[in-house]
C-alpha cells in the first residue's frame, strides 16, 4: 500500500517537475524572441543616420565639392547625424538600465516648479524654431516641492516637452500645470494642440520603437524610445500616468507625484 503511495507522489512529482520546466523553456523562448526583436531595432534605428554621415563624409573625401559654404553644409549635416546617433545610443543605454532594473531612483525633495522652468529654459530656442509658445499654467509661481529622483523626472519632463513641441503644430502651444489630486499628490499635465493620436495607436505608444506615422516621426528625429522611457521612470516610482489625446486636435500626458 505505502509502495503505491509511494509511486502515486512521485508522479505527481516527475509532473510538476515535467510542467516547471516547460514553463521554464517557454520563459526563455519569449525572451530570446524579445532579445531578438530589440536587436533588430536597434540596427535598423542606426542605420538611418550612420548611412546618412558616411554619404556626407564620403562625398566630401571625394574633393568634388569645391565650394567651401556647401562643404560647411556638408559638415554641419554630418555632425547633425552624429548628434542623432548619440541621442539614439543615449536613450539604449538608458531604456536597457531600466528594464534590467539597474537603475536605482535616487529620491529627494526638490520644487518641481523650478524644474519645470529650467526644462523650458532648455528648449526655448527648439520651440521658436516652430513659433510654439511654452507656458506654464500655475496660480502662483511658488516652490511646489514633491518626492522623487530629480533627474529622472527632468527626463520624463524633457521627453514630454520635446514630444509636444515635435508633434505641435506651427505657432501651436505646450501648457504645463500642476494641480493638487489629492493630499499626498500632485498631477503634472503637458498639452498640446499639434497632431493629436488616434484612437487605436494609443494603447502601443509606451511600446520600445513604436511610432505612429514611421515617415513622419523619421523627419522628426527621436529614437522611438522617449515615452517607453518615461512609463519604467514613473512605474519605478509607483506613480500614475495618462494620456488623453484627440486626433487632429490635441494631447495631453500627465502623470502624478508625490508631494513631500
Ligand atoms: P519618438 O518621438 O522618438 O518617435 P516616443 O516614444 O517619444 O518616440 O513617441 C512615440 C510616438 O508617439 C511618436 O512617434 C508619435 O507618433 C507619438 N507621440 C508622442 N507624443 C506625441 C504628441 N505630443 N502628439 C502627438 N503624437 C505624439
Amino acid at each position: 500500500d505505502s509502495i503505491t503511495t509511494d509511486m502515486a507522489t512521485l508522479t505527481k512529482e516527475i509532473d510538476k517537475y515535467t510542467k516547471d520546466r516547460k514553463l521554464e523553456i517557454e520563459t526563455l523562448r519569449i525572451r530570446e524572441e524579445y532579445r531578438k526583436e530589440f536587436l533588430g531595432n536597434i540596427s535598423h534605428e542606426l542605420k538611418t543616420p550612420l548611412f546618412t554621415v558616411q554619404g556626407y563624409i564620403l562625398t566630401l573625401m571625394d574633393g568634388a565639392v569645391k565650394d567651401k559654404n556647401v562643404r560647411d553644409k556638408y559638415l554641419r549635416n554630418a555632425s547633425k547625424g552624429v548628434e542623432r546617433l548619440i541621442y539614439i545610443v543615449k536613450d539604449l543605454d538608458m531604456i536597457t538600465k531600466l528594464e534590467v532594473g539597474d537603475l536605482r531612483l535616487k529620491i529627494e525633495i526638490f520644487d518641481i516648479v523650478a524644474l519645470i522652468e529650467s526644462v523650458f529654459e532648455l528648449f526655448e530656442m527648439k520651440a521658436a524654431k516652430k513659433s510654439i509658445s511654452l507656458t506654464f499654467d500655475i496660480d502662483y509661481k511658488e516652490p511646489i516641492l514633491v518626492r522623487a529622483d530629480k533627474e529622472r523626472m527632468q527626463q520624463v519632463l524633457t521627453n514630454l516637452v520635446v514630444n509636444s513641441i515635435k508633434y505641435g503644430r506651427q505657432q501651436g502651444t505646450t501648457e504645463v500645470s500642476i494641480e493638487n489630486l489629492t493630499k499626498k499628490k500632485v498631477i503634472v499635465r503637458v498639452t498640446d494642440n499639434g497632431e493629436g493620436i488616434e484612437k487605436q495607436h494609443i494603447s502601443r505608444l509606451f511600446e520600445r520603437f513604436y511610432r505612429v506615422d514611421k515617415s513622419g516621426s523619421r523627419k522628426e528625429g527621436g529614437s522611438g524610445l522617449g515615452l517607453a522611457i518615461v512609463k519604467h521612470i514613473l512605474e519605478a516610482h509607483n506613480e500614475k500616468m495618462y494620456i488623453d489625446s484627440e486626433f487632429e486636435v490635441g494631447s495631453e500626458f500627465s502623470f502624478t507625484l508625490e508631494k513631500a
